[in-house]
């Protein structure tokens, strides 16, 4: 009998932790401060009247999985800068630090299982160094561009050199990579920007599908253009990237989250709240 009640009991237990759902994908929003776009013209070829406000947001995020974590671009201004208390000016200006937001959330750089940043920028990498000890994912023609030399434009290695000698994954540049194998959080290959610029997207079981989208936009406004901005590394591949994002949308209805977008920044639930 009492053989018996134990098999019950075991095959009850067996049959609760096959039915129960696995913790939600959780993502957290970092506010990495602002940059000052004196003139979007120039530089996205977009009038002051065409956007809403030319400044730019700067963003990060925290992707929370069963199986780990992910952080997703690491900021502009370097923690030590914001913590130093001195007058910022000139392009970028930050309050919160990376690693005290993270903190809020309940993280530490060490915590982290994996670094992917959008693409090379400074505004993307300010933080990098202190996840060295994630494996870093990445595609093998950033990476190599990253540690060229000399360096690409608008990059800060200074920031990222101690990624040289992080456990490191190159991902597929002609498909998407799974991070974490069940396909809730995917790397998406979106070249032109720079030559191995990635996009993420995270699949919200509230929220719903929902894509990072780096650099590949700097402004809603952008979206249904079919002209790229001057300046991208590979404006061929840019259009074609735009064209595959746009049918993307259309066929999963994917929201994008534009990192840059002050505005629709503005609106988004900031860590240590969070989106699931
Ligand atoms: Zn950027």
């Amino acid at each position: 009998m009492k053989t018996a009640l134990a098999a019950l009991v075991i095959a009850l237990l067996g049959a609760q932790s096959c039915t129960a759902a696995p913790p939600a994908v959780r993502l957290y929003v970092f506010d990495c401060g602002i940059l000052n776009i004196a003139d979007p013209m120039a530089l996205f070829g977009l009038k002051q009247e065409e956007v809403g406000n030319p400044n730019l947001s700067d963003a990060a995020y925290l992707i929370v999985h069963p199986r780990g974590t992910l952080i997703w671009d690491t900021g502009f201004l370097p923690d030590s800068v914001i913590e130093s208390g001195e007058p910022q000016t000139g392009l970028a200006r930050a309050s919160k630090t990376l690693k005290g937001q993270l903190a809020q959330a309940g993280y530490r750089p060490a915590d982290i299982t994996y670094l992917a940043l959008s693409h090379y920028h400074g505004d993307h990498t300010g933080n990098a160094n202190d996840f060295q000890a994630a494996t870093w994912l990445v595609s093998k023609v950033e990476h190599d561009a990253m540690f060229a030399e000399p360096p690409p434009r608008i990059t800060s290695p200074a920031t990222y050199n101690a990624l040289k000698n992080s456990k490191t994954v190159y991902v597929k540049t002609d498909g998407d990579y799974d991070v974490f194998g069940d396909g809730t959080v995917v790397i998406k290959p979106t070249p032109g920007h720079t030559p191995g610029h990635l996009a993420l997207v995270v699949k919200l079981v509230k929220t719903g599908p929902v894509m990072l989208t780096g650099d590949m936009y700097h402004y809603p406004e952008e979206v249904a253009r079919e002209s790229v901005p001057p300046g991208e590394f590979d404006s061929a591949q840019s259009a074609a990237t735009r064209k595959a994002v746009r049918e993307f949308v259309q066929k999963t209805g994917t929201q994008l989250w534009i990192g840059h977008d002050i505005i629709g920044f503005s609106k988004l639930r900031k860590s240590p709240e969070f989106y699931e």
